[in-house]
């Protein structure tokens, strides 16, 4: 008999915590750090209490509810996202990975199945960075990829930072992020894109993540008057435009994982009749390969040295601004996760993350993987999100199989 998970409760946990900074268009607006957001937790907690799953906290405020193993001394495994939401967020991105996680161990303590390692759920705070910057801040701490000090005098719009809203919600003595050990992190989240929908699989096996790197691009010339100037004479940055803009496609498209986008483009002064002294852009280049991203990189300066070259009177310059590097999740954690698809029998696809989830903070310091469930028309930080109560089931009874797995607890 395959062990599932209990798919009403997990939908009614979903639209409940919904309730909770419930918009009128149907979404969520659950901050990190504000009163709601702490309003969810509880409400989290309240469904914790019953089971025996003991509520921790450290000081970034992360949240942990356990399921003791046999060998108290073992670390856990750590199922886990995030609470809080987009100002204008849905029902969904986030919460799902956390209330999928507390299903899991509901049916693993109803069931009497005992793991020898503990289990637990993560909260991780502020994942979304709508409120405070920047985005995955919890898990980001807690996997030495942010400094705790650092983070705490991030401010919100009103200069309110998160060191005082932590303290002000009793995180802020708790133990440092760092010092808790996990043996391995399983998330199951919307995919937030149209993939799934559109392949019409159930299933997303995330291998990884893509990396990614962003440029400052400015094309230096000369502003003079648009009538009186005539073509030739002037060091206008806007005639080494279309060679850059349909280069940077052209780099996009070296294979189908490749993602190049400009996201602003400038002309400055910005009058109708100047010829722009400075054009500025910006470069967002990605793909799951940190080899053809590298390759990338350099398709890019070698297309800005032969603008530089053909265009002798502008001043182009470039600077990379971030590099996050690409992100592999553990072999062993993606099979478990395949063993369950198989055994459930649902449709899948490979993937690869397009988006920042705080797996890949984690995944900087324990094995980890991803499942992505689909969401109608791709849509996520957006209030009209959704994902149909058969898609949160699989994706749930998906993570319980994989967590059984890692926990060599038998699935019959
Ligand atoms: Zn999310």
């Amino acid at each position: 008999m395959q062990l599932n998970i209990k798919a009403d409760r997990l939908w009614q946990n979903l639209m409940d915590i919904a309730r909770i900074g419930g918009t009128a268009r149907g979404g969520c607006d659950r901050q990190a750090l504000t009163d709601l957001d702490i309003e969810g937790r509880a409400l989290f907690a309240s469904w914790c209490k019953p089971f025996g799953f003991d509520i921790t906290y450290d000081a970034i405020g992360n949240m942990f509810a356990r399921m003791n193993g046999r060998d108290a001394t073992l670390p856990p495994l750590v199922i886990g996202s995030h609470l809080d939401t987009q100002p204008t967020g849905g029902k969904f991105d986030g919460v799902l990975g956390v209330l999928a996680g507390l299903e899991v161990m509901r049916v693993l303590s109803e069931n009497d199945l005992v793991p020898k390692r503990p289990v637990e759920v993560a909260c991780w705070m502020n994942e979304e960075g709508a409120r405070f910057a920047p985005a995955m801040m919890g898990s980001g701490v807690f996997a030495g990829m942010l400094g705790l000090e650092e983070i705490r005098a991030s401010k919100d719009r009103d200069k309110v930072s998160v060191g005082e809203e932590l303290d002000r919600h009793g995180y802020g003595g708790m133990p440092h992020p760092t010092d808790k050990i996990i043996h391995s992190y399983l998330e199951l989240h919307i995919e937030q894109g149209p993939v799934l929908e559109q392949e019409d699989k159930t299933i997303g096996i995330v291998t990884g993540a893509q990396g990614i790197r962003w440029y400052d691009i400015s094309i230096s010339g000369q502003e003079v008057h648009a009538g009186p100037f005539p073509m030739a004479m002037r060091r206008d940055p806007v005639a080494a435009l279309p060679t850059l803009l349909q280069g940077v496609r052209d780099i996009g498209t070296i294979d189908t994982h490749a993602r190049a986008t400009i996201g602003q483009l400038n002309a400055s002064p910005g009058s109708r009749n100047v010829v722009p002294g400075e054009v500025s852009l910006t470069v967002d280049l990605r793909h799951p390969n940190e080899d053809t991203l590298t390759e990338m990189h350099r398709s890019l300066e070698a297309l800005l040295e032969r603008l530089q070259r053909d265009f002798a009177e502008l001043d182009i310059r470039s600077n990379l601004i971030w590099h996050s590097p690409v992100v592999a999740f553990d072999p062993t954690l993606i099979d478990a996760v395949r063993n369950g698809v198989a055994s459930h029998g649902y449709s899948h696809l490979d993937l690869v993350s397009g988006a920042g989830h705080d797996a890949l903070m984690v995944a900087r310091k324990v094995p980890t993987t991803m499942i992505f469930i689909p969401c109608r028309d791709g849509l996520s930080h957006n209030e009209a999100e959704h994902t149909e109560p058969c898609q949160v089931e699989a994706g749930a009874n998906v993570l319980l199989s994989a967590a059984c797995d890692i926990l060599g607890l038998s699935r019959a």
